[in-house]
């Protein structure tokens, strides 16, 4: 599991690790843990940190949740968050400080900045979170990757639109992929399988078989990497899909150097206490943002 940091207003949140640390760079993976929202506690639960605006969350609660991270990260919680509207596509805006609590939000599922002073939030809950930063021009990007993101590319893509509009070179990129669910709990269909192959040569390194009969394969199927050809009958094993893996090699095919890309770690699904969880809760669950961003010179 990944270590995380909690802020003095309770904010518990994960950030990536590195040999180097950037100085002016803002980014943060949020968890469930702090905040004040109830609608997916339980009953005795505590306040979670809910940073969708749901249908069963109080926007009220959802907005402070959202100062609170912001706080943590940036040490302020009046420094906006950027959000858009993701809809599982590989559409990227550059955005800036008066994109903040725009209505309606612009439709996309990656964002990007050169100006300082905001965080730029992708909601997840279990999807892939990547936040990118360029060392050298100061410009950072957010992308959300589930499996229809990832097919369509949006980290390629949103990487080729840092080289377009900023002159990002990929040698000066760092990249980081956050929480989200694991090889471990993603079940996928055939139908996710011939649509990978569809677009990737590699698409068959993303997937492994797992007996779901065998409790202990199924939570570890790395240590039981299955050769044979994949997917064979409702009982048999099943295709597992490895979303961390599909994003890393997007990176890398995007140049990022594979010395800089961070695997933040931590599986969505298996850790209900830490992380909302879409398949895990079947549907009802909050979300959890990432967030990256410039900090001002002083
Ligand atoms: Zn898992």
């Amino acid at each position: 599991m990944p270590e995380g940091r909690i802020a003095s207003n309770g904010v518990h949140w994960l950030q990536m690790t590195g040999r180097e640390k950037i100085g002016w760079l803002w980014h943060g993976f949020s968890t469930r843990v702090g905040g004040g929202s109830l609608a997916y506690a339980g009953e005795h639960g505590q306040g979670e940190l809910n940073l969708g605006f749901t249908p069963e969350d109080d926007r009220e609660l959802v907005c402070r949740n959202r100062q609170w991270l912001a706080e943590a990260v940036s040490g302020s919680a009046e420094t906006p968050i950027v959000t858009v509207r993701q809809f599982h596509s590989n559409l990227v805006v550059v955005v800036g400080r008066t994109d903040a609590g725009r209505a309606p939000l612009p439709k996309a599922d990656g964002l990007m900045t050169a100006e300082p002073g905001i965080l730029l939030g992708i909601q997840t809950a279990d999807c892939t979170p990547v936040l990118v930063a360029d060392r050298r021009r100061r410009v950072v990007a957010a992308f959300h990757a589930g499996w229809r993101g990832t097919i369509r590319r949006i980290v390629e893509a949103g990487i080729g639109r840092m080289r377009l509009e900023f002159g990002c070179r990929p040698e000066d990129l760092v990249a980081a992929i956050g929480p989200c669910i694991g090889l471990c709990c993603y079940p996928v269909g055939q139908e996710v399988l011939s649509a990978f192959e569809s677009q990737f040569a590699y698409a068959r390194e993303l997937f492994v078989e797992v007996d779901p009969t065998d409790p202990v394969r199924a939570r570890y199927p790395m240590m039981f990497l299955n050769q044979r050809a994949p997917g064979h009958g409702a009982d048999g094993p099943r295709l597992h899909l490895d979303l961390v893996e599909a994003n890393r090699r997007q990176l890398l095919a995007a140049g990022v150097p594979s010395g800089s890309i961070r695997v933040v770690g931590g599986c969505t699904s298996c850790h209900p206490e830490l992380f909302f969880s879409h398949r895990a809760s079947r549907g009802h669950t909050g979300r959890m943002m990432s967030v990256i961003g410039v900090r001002p010179a002083r």
